[in-house]
């Protein structure tokens, strides 16, 4: 789409993928964006419109879909996740990079799409404290829960279609290594 770097991270519920990216951004200081998505799940607690997501009937979504305004989208549990494009090219025409904070199906979409994106899969230490952190969150349901355990285990298995896999055991570590790998990546 231009000059920018695009970096794709995913990783299963509980991964902690929010967190990392949260710290990344942060280092980066302007030099990237995070694409805001759009979702037809409901507005968690603390949650902004525009901010976390932008949230959507599922009516909205498929009609941003049929206009071509999506540039990845997915299923995930039983709600739909998606890319809206214009930022995305926005942020790459900038010559800026764009963190895209998406599943592993909007991975492999990105990959075809746009084989010169960076793809950065961070795990969890351990299927226990993927568990714990999902719990602890106290964000879902106890059946959300299972459905997101269930998801984890389908992604871990697709973790090696990934450029890079950052374990997340110990956060600071986890921003260092994904700091290095897209400022090796900008400097090529
Ligand atoms: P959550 O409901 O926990 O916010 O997100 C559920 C999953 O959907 C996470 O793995 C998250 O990365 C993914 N997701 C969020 N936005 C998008 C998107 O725009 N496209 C795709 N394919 N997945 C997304």
């Amino acid at each position: 789409m231009n000059n920018g770097l695009l970096v794709v991270l995913s990783g299963p519920s509980g991964s902690g993928k929010d967190t990392v990216l949260k710290g990344v951004l942060e280092k980066m200081d302007g030099d990237a964006f995070l694409s805001v998505s759009m979702t037809t799940r409901a507005m968690r607690r603390g949650e902004r419109e525009g901010v976390d997501y932008f949230f959507v009937s599922k009516e909205q979504f498929q009609k941003n879909i049929e206009n071509d305004l999506m540039l990845e989208y997915a299923k995930y549990g039983s709600n739909y996740y998606g890319t809206p494009i214009g930022p995305v090219k926005d942020v790459l025409k900038s010559g800026k990079t764009v963190f895209l904070n998406i599943e592993v199906q909007g991975g492999a979409n990105i990959r075809r799409l746009m084989p010169e994106a960076v793809q950065i899969f961070i795990a969890p230490p351990s299927r226990d404290e993927l568990e714990r952190r999902l719990r602890k969150r106290g964000t879902e349901s106890e059946e959300c829960i299972c459905e997101r355990l269930r998801i984890a285990e389908e992604e871990m298995r697709r973790a090696d279609e990934y450029d890079f896999v950052v374990v997340n055991d110990v956060l600071e570590d986890a921003v260092e290594e994904v700091l290095s790998i897209v400022k090796h990546a900008v400097k090529q």
